[in-house]
């Protein structure tokens, strides 16, 4: 029980909750459970060219490669680079992009002493070169450390000849007007389109 509260979202109450119910559903469930659990750091880890989430070769058996980058439908030239896979993952639930990711790992952030050393700067530029990119869209986050990402490789992507585009902000589908921030506003309002 102690182990379930640590996991992000969980506190010591949901984990009751989830050990109540795994002891009073089917029994295989709890099973099947911990016998994935058991395997997933074995067959699970990231992608070689892309970093998402792949399914590991067996040993000495071919790459770890995702399912985005094996998913010979994808335009190559487009490229989507993130700062984590949560984000990867969101915009493939939006279904639009028809390019390929590249995930950073983490933003630039003077505050935490991270700096573009830190980026892997050298490995998105090989993956520019190698598959003949002609578009990166920045998908950081809209905040100081996921605009100053954006400006930065805005910067170290320009002698490559690429087009580089950050997506756009705005008020959230479905979301009340009045409770959109000041910068969120502005930011909708200036990345308007006509009708
Ligand atoms: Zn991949």
């Amino acid at each position: 029980m102690k182990l379930l509260s640590r996991l992000p979202g969980v506190g010591d109450k949901t984990a009751q909750r989830y050990v109540l119910w795994l002891l009073t559903t089917e029994e295989s469930l709890a099973r099947d459970l911990g016998a994935e659990l058991t395997t997933l750091r074995d067959e699970l880890g990231p992608c070689e060219r892309c970093g998402n989430v792949a399914e590991l070769p067996k040993a000495g058996e071919g790459r770890a490669l995702c399912d985005v980058c094996c998913d010979g439908k994808r335009d190559g030239k487009l490229l989507c680079v993130v700062a984590r896979v949560h984000d990867l993952m969101a915009i493939e639930r939006a279904g639009t992009m028809r390019g390929r990711y590249f995930v950073l790992g983490k933003l630039l952030s003077p505050l935490e002493g991270i700096g573009p050393e830190d980026l892997p700067l050298d490995r998105l530029q090989a993956r520019i070169r190698e598959d003949g990119v002609t578009e990166v869209i920045v998908a950081t986050p809209p905040s100081v450390d996921g605009e100053a990402t954006g400006l930065l490789l805005k910067r170290e992507l320009a002698p490559l000849g690429v087009t580089v585009s950050r997506i756009a902000s705005g008020v959230p589908h479905g979301g009340d007007l009045e409770f959109a921030d000041p910068i969120t506003m502005g930011r909708a309002l200036a990345g308007r389109q006509r009708l």
